[in-house]
């Protein structure tokens, strides 16, 4: 994981964190506490119907503390509110896993999103527990996601 302004890895294993920011038109990203969360706060998004600041603190998550290899997890993404059938649900592979800190002091780890061709675009990484008009997600480790997608075909 990298900072969004200084494009440096974070080193949490010395203790550093990583301040997540949510992207007006976009989806997440993170920055180093200080000058980098500043500059970041700070930045324009340049497009027509926008030309506003191009993020803000995410208002449930404070920060990211650690990531972990997603070992092949993925996230199972409905694309809707209301319940579909399996056969319309969609598997994004992980890319890590996110030591979150939220808001009210609690932590646990949510699964990250970050496609090949958003690498390097600011407001690239997603949480996909909280896409707008998605229903809340569930995460499958690979045999398992092997076995659905099974399901689906068969059901399709
Ligand atoms: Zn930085």
């Amino acid at each position: 994981m990298r900072c969004v302004i200084c494009r440096q890895a974070f080193d949490f294993a010395a203790g550093q964190t990583a301040v997540v920011l949510h992207h007006v038109a976009y989806g997440y990203d993170f920055a180093h506490p200080g000058a980098c969360e500043a500059a970041a706060l700070g930045a324009i998004f340049p497009e027509p119907g926008y030309d506003s600041a191009a993020f803000a603190h995410d208002p449930e998550r404070r920060a990211v503390l650690a990531t972990s290899p997603s070992k092949g997890w993925s996230a199972v993404v409905s694309p809707a509110q209301e319940l579909r059938p399996a056969s319309e649900l969609r598997f994004e592979p992980l890319r890590y896993w996110a030591l979150v800190e939220y808001r009210d002091g609690s932590r646990r780890f949510e699964g990250v999103v970050r496609n090949d061709e958003w690498l390097d675009e600011p407001g690239g990484a997603e949480f996909p527990e909280s896409r707008p008009g998605h229903a809340a997600v569930g995460y499958v480790p690979p045999p398992a996601l092997h076995e659905l997608k099974g399901l689906v075909e068969v059901a399709a």
